[in-house]
């Protein structure tokens, strides 16, 4: 019996109902490499519990074999069936994950390739879309020969490398050619709808999409056309950068796409022969979002010249070098966006009732009440932060209450402060 022969075997004692989860078919994307296994379990509909409780089994079964030193199981997310209907190229396509930055040059590119390198190690089948027409740098950052695309049934064939799907704007350019001439919005859009859609992607797990810098038409083209099922944010931590950030978020919950994680690149880094973090840019980007908008997910990236020296050789790093601490970091990256996806799925909205000065959230048939007083002094809005706080006035009651997102409530005061509460933050003052 081979190795992945054992594994198998191993997993059959999993069962589902009345048979066992290789039988089943869940099993997916086996990779055994020396003593390390990587695979997928595909549970079908089941919900994010259940799923977590065949991983751990799993997990565990996996572990025990005396020769494996190390198990990564992924968990395929459920195909988005309440979204739009999906056009042609992108059928088969589970789950699209949109990378966004409000400015160039903050890495997200290098951010986005990584991730999607990370999650296709984790035994996904990953699909990388390069939508950033007017400086693509996939091809910058992949090194391929230079073959033009192939066509199979009007649809274009993407490139593969290492297993991973990828398409650019960049590849559909004939480098002899002069420069194109400069395009505007509407014709920028309706291109990358064309080769998106027109791109035979196949069946993927994932398809990470690089979008441009900026909060512009091509994104809410894209959403209104495509079922983003969630953004990833890469900034810097200087406070301007974080500014932009907070601008990418709106943009994303007016499109109802949530942001599940944000990327805070370049964050520090550490000399030679020393272990010390050193924060050029300051801190408190990360524990800002973390407490304005509850974002848990807040990756940290050093500055660090094995990046730019990958993204020079045209490798992603998680594939050069896969231990070091960075490509470590990606692996964790991409591992907590496939759980906040998971969790996701099997989210429901808290319902909201103000009334006789208590705000009561009701979900999962549970009710939490946060009185009106408990709620203002927990006010985090730029009156009350700032370094000559205004002051909550005693009598204010609110005029407004709404879902912000899919992660906060926001409170419209009398007194005008525009209170925003991360649904982490509320369900703590309920439990204080
Ligand atoms: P963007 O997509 O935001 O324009 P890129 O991903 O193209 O940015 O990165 C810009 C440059 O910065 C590239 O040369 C890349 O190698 C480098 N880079 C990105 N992240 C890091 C990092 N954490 N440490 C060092 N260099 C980085």
């Amino acid at each position: 019996m081979n190795k992945k022969e054992a594994v198998l075997a191993a997993l059959s004692s999993v069962y589902h109902e009345d048979q066992d989860i290789v039988r089943l078919g869940y099993v997916k994307h086996l990779v055994v490499k020396g003593d390390a296994v990587s695979l997928a379990l595909d549970l079908g509909g089941s919900a994010y519990d259940e799923r977590h409780a065949y991983k751990q089994q799993a997990q565990t079964i996996v572990s025990g074999l005396d020769w494996v030193a190390s198990v990564e199981i992924g968990l395929i997310p459920r195909s988005q069936s309440t979204h739009p209907q999906p056009e042609q190229g992108l059928d088969r396509v589970k789950t699209i994950v949109a990378v966004s930055s409000c400015k160039g040059g903050v890495g997200k590119s290098t951010v986005a390739v990584n991730l999607a390198f990370s999650l296709a190690k984790q035994g996904y089948s990953v699909g990388f879309f390069d939508a950033d027409i007017y400086g693509p740098s996939l091809d910058t950052l992949i090194h391929l020969p230079p073959e033009p695309l192939g066509m199979i049934n009007e649809q274009i064939i993407p490139k593969v490398f290492q297993g991973v799907k990828l398409m650019s704007f960049a590849y559909t350019q004939d480098p002899s050619e002069p420069e194109p001439a400069i395009m505007r919005g509407p014709m920028v859009s309706r291109l990358i709808q064309q080769l998106l859609m027109g791109t035979q992607w196949g069946e993927l797990d994932y398809l990470i999409l690089d979008l441009p810098p900026g909060t512009g038409d091509i994104h809410i083209t894209l959403a209104q056309l495509i079922p983003i099922a969630a953004a990833l944010i890469v900034t810097t931590p200087q406070a301007l950068s974080l500014v932009d950030v907070i601008k990418g978020i709106h943009m994303f919950d007016s499109l109802n796409i949530p942001t599940v994680g944000v990327v805070e690149n370049m964050s520090y880094f550490l000399c030679e022969g020393c272990t010390h973090r050193h924060y050029p840019f300051g801190q408190g980007a990360k524990d800002y979002l973390e407490s304005q908008y509850g974002f848990s997910h807040t990756i940290q990236l050093p500055l660090d010249a094995v990046l730019t020296t990958a993204c020079d050789h045209g490798v992603p790093l998680v594939l050069v070098d896969p231990d070091h601490s960075v490509s470590v970091a990606f692996q964790e990256l991409a591992q907590g966006l496939t759980q906040r996806l998971a969790e996701q799925e099997d989210r429901t909205l808290p319902a909201l009732n103000y009334a006789d000065n208590q705000l009561t959230l009701t979900h999962q048939s549970h009710a939490h009440s946060i009185h009106l007083d408990a709620l203002r002094q927990a006010c985090q809005c730029a009156l009350c932060t700032s370094d000559t706080p205004t002051g909550i006035q005693s009598d204010a009651v609110p005029v407004d209450i709404q879902p912000v997102g899919q992660y906060a409530i926001g409170v419209q005061w009398s007194d005008d402060h525009a209170s925003l509460y991360p649904h982490t933050a509320l369900l703590a003052l309920t439990h204080a």
